[in-house]
């Protein structure tokens, strides 16, 4: 729905020059807002392009290393905008870089595409999967693609114009859980760039000044012996008794750990029958605390638990580390860069027929007060608390490697929390494109700036090694494993 865009609302070139003025004064020449609205005025014209290539990416919902077709669109899109572009960096298939302009300075954006197992939804304001039982954009990585994508190819006109330096954008598969962007590290994919923006759909406009979790996802699997449950219970071992013991003693650790820290677990299999002893059992967990030392402790306690469980119970166990994301490095230069232009390109305005869906939306929902709608049109201060402290991305690897900015930007209306059918519906209609243009323009304006006052990147280069520490070497929370391609399939 939605298919047509009448109003951009605080997003039109005239907007943007009148803040521009209004918040540098008389400080900026003429000429600087000329060749600073060259992007947005491209963005401002290209509504209807990215409105379908959004939901292309939104329809083909491919889980974590399966998107091909999404990642195929983004890397022909770009070729085609002259873009030079390799595919399968980092040994991933559906990762990829491209790169437009040459010297420095080299600035980098992110795209990710993956869906969520099961978060299919119809882009209507009431519960109604598309395909039942199907994956769905829950997160809005059809709309974090986007945003990356056209504002890089926004950079790309400014720099067309004759300047030096380079965009270099990076596909990011499977940060749903694959850790995808923690193997582009490994692979050494961000070396050689001065900076990089980032940005994630949400519900509001504001700067990300959080750390987030440091994250590790642990599959253990339990090995007993089978027998008939009733005629010779004693010839068998039961794999899901030791795992049962096992969620026992990690629930009993819970009150031991500091207070900040998260332990969360869903049985994968609890046998197959209950007149069978289950000769494999597992579990699947994640660890997560802000310090990632807190993370590898928790999990070296948690091994210890294992073999207790195995050992009280005749089983034996094996383990996996799915993926591992440090904490985010936050980098104060770069956070207030993306605040200033964050403030420059304004919140989203809809028209009639989203803000009538924006309404329904939220009536079934049960949200009575539609004031939280304003979250849209204005930027928000950064929060200390909240949502953002006690989520875990893989860009927190990124963030050690290259000074990082992040923001959150407007692409979903108010109504089910994070990974929700309200997020997917919303997300897959013009609601999300302007959310997603919106935050090009963010990008697009902290990219201009970095190329166009290299003191910056000096500044955010100096405090991203002063908090890094001198000797900081990046070892990956999940090891010298390869990939695991196969996580979301059943
Ligand atoms: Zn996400």
């Amino acid at each position: 729905m939605f298919s047509s865009f009448r109003n951009f609302g605080l997003f039109s070139l005239g907007f943007f020059l009148a803040g521009l003025m209004a918040i540098e004064g008389e400080a900026k020449p003429k000429g600087d807002l000329k060749m600073r609205s060259v992007g947005i005025s491209y963005l401002d014209c290209h509504f209807h392009l990215y409105d379908s290539l959004q939901k292309n990416i939104f329809k083909y919902a491919e889980t974590g290393y399966n998107e091909v077709r999404s990642s195929e669109q983004w890397c022909s899109f770009l070729e085609k905008n002259g873009f030079r572009v390799t595919r399968g960096i980092a040994g991933l298939p559906t990762a990829f870089v491209a790169e437009y302009g040459s010297g420095r300075p080299v600035i980098g954006m992110m795209a990710e595409y993956d869906a969520l197992r099961g978060m299919s939804q119809d882009t209507v304001p009431y519960e109604k999967p598309l395909v039942s039982g199907q994956p769905g954009h829950g997160c809005g990585h059809n709309l974090l693609g986007t945003g990356s994508v056209s504002g890089a190819v926004a950079v790309s006109k400014w720099l067309a114009q004759g300047h030096s330096g380079t965009i270099r954008i990076f596909g990011c598969p499977a940060e749903e859980g694959g850790g995808g962007k923690a193997y582009m590290v490994r692979g050494h994919c961000f070396d050689g760039l001065d900076a990089m923006l980032d940005w994630h759909p949400d519900t509001r406009n504001t700067v990300n000044t959080q750390s987030g979790l440091a994250d590790v996802q642990v599959r253990f699997t339990f090995h007993g012996k089978a027998s008939h449950a009733s005629g010779a219970p004693e010839k068998g071992r039961s794999a899901l008794d030791a795992v049962e013991v096992f969620d026992y003693m990690m629930n009993m650790m819970r009150e031991h750990v500091p207070q900040t820290s998260r332990i969360h677990y869903i049985i994968t299999d609890g046998g197959k029958a209950p007149n069978v002893v289950p000769e494999t059992a597992q579990v699947l967990y994640y660890f997560r605390s802000p310090d990632r030392k807190i993370v590898q402790d928790i999990l070296s306690r948690a091994l210890k638990a294992a073999e207790g469980a195995a050992m009280g119970t005749g089983t034996s166990f094996d383990h996996e580390i799915v993926s591992g994301n440090y904490e985010r490095l936050e980098n104060d230069a770069m956070a207030e860069l993306i605040g200033r232009n964050l403030q420059l390109a304004g919140g989203v305005r809809y028209d009639a027929r989203e803000s009538a869906f924006a309404a329904e939306l939220m009536r079934n929902s049960g949200i009575r007060d539609t004031s939280v709608l304003r979250m849209a049109r204005n930027v928000a201060p950064p929060t200390a608390e909240g949502y953002e402290a006690y989520v875990s991305s893989d860009v927190g690897n990124v963030t050690w490697e290259v000074p990082t900015g992040s923001f959150r930007y407007a692409c979903f209306i108010p109504g089910g929390n994070g990974h929700s059918w309200q997020q997917t519906a919303s997300g897959g209609t013009t609601i999300g494109t302007k959310g997603a243009l919106g935050a090009a323009k963010v990008l697009y304006l902290s990219a201009y700036d970095l190329f166009t006052n290299p003191e910056l990147i000096v500044e955010a280069r100096r405090e991203f090694l002063e908090k890094r520490g001198p000797d900081f070497v990046f070892e990956p929370l999940m090891g010298n494993r390869n990939p695991p391609f196969d996580y979301c399939r059943p």
